[in-house]
C-alpha cells in the first residue's frame, strides 16, 4: 500500500489543471461542423422551463438523442422544439458547452456532483465521448479529494450498478478507505468528523454494502502493488466494443507532473 500512496501523491495535479481536460488526439472530434446555416432548436428544461437554443445540425451530429428526436417526422422535428422536463438547467447548460466547444469545464465546482449529474445526461444521451471526458475530469477531481459519502450516496440513488460511473466512485470510495486506515490523510478534526458522519449515513442505506465497502478497503490495504481506481482511465471508459483508448490512437496524456500534495479530506 506504501507504494501505492507515493504513487497517488506524485500524481496530484494542481487545482487549476484538472478541470479543463481533453483526452482525445483524435481528429475527428476536433472537427467543427458545418452548421451555422441549420435551424435553431429550443430545448425547455426542467421545472423552471429554462430556454436554451442550439444549432439543429449540431445537436444532431453530436447526440444520438438528438439524432433520433430530430430527424424522423416527430413533433420536435417539426417544431424545433424539444422538452427536457426531468433534466437539470445546469447540466443541460454544460451539454451545450460539450457540443459546441468540445471540452468538459467544472472550474467553479468544488464538489462532484455537477460532473457525476452531466455523466448521467451522457449517459441518457448515448454521447460516449463525453463520457468518458467526464469520466477523467472526474478521476482527477477524486485523485484530488477524497470522494465524499453525500456523492457516493446520490450515485446509489440515481446511477444504475453497471455504470461505470457508479464502478469508480464505489471502487475510489474504497480505495481512500485504506487511505484513512494506514493514517495517510491531512484533515482536521472537524472534516474527519464529518466525513465519519457521513459514513455512518451511508451505511444505514439499504443499497450500500458496507461489508463489500470493508472487504475492498482490505484488499486494497493489503495489495502493495494496488493501483488506485482513479488512475485507471480506460477501466472505468465506454467505448465501442473491442476499442480502447491506445487502440483508438486516444492514448493518455503523459505522467502528469503536477506538484506534489497529499490527498485533501474535503473539497
Ligand atoms: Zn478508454
Amino acid at each position: 500500500m506504501a507504494s501505492s500512496n507515493h504513487t497517488l501523491w506524485e500524481n496530484a495535479m494542481p487545482e487549476r489543471d484538472f478541470e479543463v481536460i481533453s483526452i482525445s488526439s483524435d481528429s475527428s472530434d476536433e472537427d467543427t461542423p458545418s452548421f451555422a446555416m441549420s435551424p435553431i432548436v429550443t430545448l425547455v428544461v426542467g421545472d423552471g422551463k429554462v430556454e436554451y437554443t442550439a444549432h439543429r445540425q449540431l445537436l444532431v451530429d453530436k447526440c444520438p438523442f438528438f439524432a433520433k428526436c430530430l430527424t424522423s417526422g416527430t413533433k420536435e422535428a417539426n417544431t424545433n422544439v424539444v422538452t427536457l422536463p426531468e433534466d437539470d438547467a445546469d447540466t443541460v447548460r454544460h451539454f451545450i458547452d460539450f457540443i459546441y466547444h468540445n471540452h468538459v469545464d467544472f472550474t467553479k465546482e468544488r464538489n462532484g456532483f455537477g460532473r457525476m449529474k452531466a455523466y448521467a445526461l451522457a449517459e441518457k444521451f448515448g454521447m460516449q465521448v463525453w463520457q468518458n471526458k467526464l469520466m477523467n475530469s472526474l478521476m482527477k477531481f477524486w485523485k484530488m479529494y477524497f470522494v465524499q459519502p453525500a456523492e457516493v450516496s446520490w450515485i446509489l440513488d440515481n446511477i444504475h450498478e453497471s455504470c461505470p460511473l457508479h464502478r469508480l466512485a464505489l471502487d475510489q470510495f474504497s480505495f481512500q478507505a485504506a487511505q484513512r486506515f494506514e493514517g495517510a490523510v491531512e484533515s482536521s478534526e472537524r472534516e474527519e468528523r464529518e466525513y465519519h458522519d457521513g459514513v455512518d449515513a451511508l451505511c444505514m442505506k439499504e443499497k450500500f454494502s458496507a461489508s463489500r465497502h470493508v472487504r475492498e478497503a482490505m484488499r486494497y490495504h493489503n495489495d502493495s502493488k494496488a493501483i488506485q481506481p482513479a488512475e485507471q482511465r480506460c477501466r472505468y471508459h465506454v467505448h465501442p466494443e473491442g476499442e480502447t483508448c491506445s487502440r483508438k490512437g486516444r492514448v493518455r496524456k503523459g505522467k502528469d507532473n503536477g506538484s506534489r500534495k497529499r490527498q485533501r479530506t474535503t473539497h
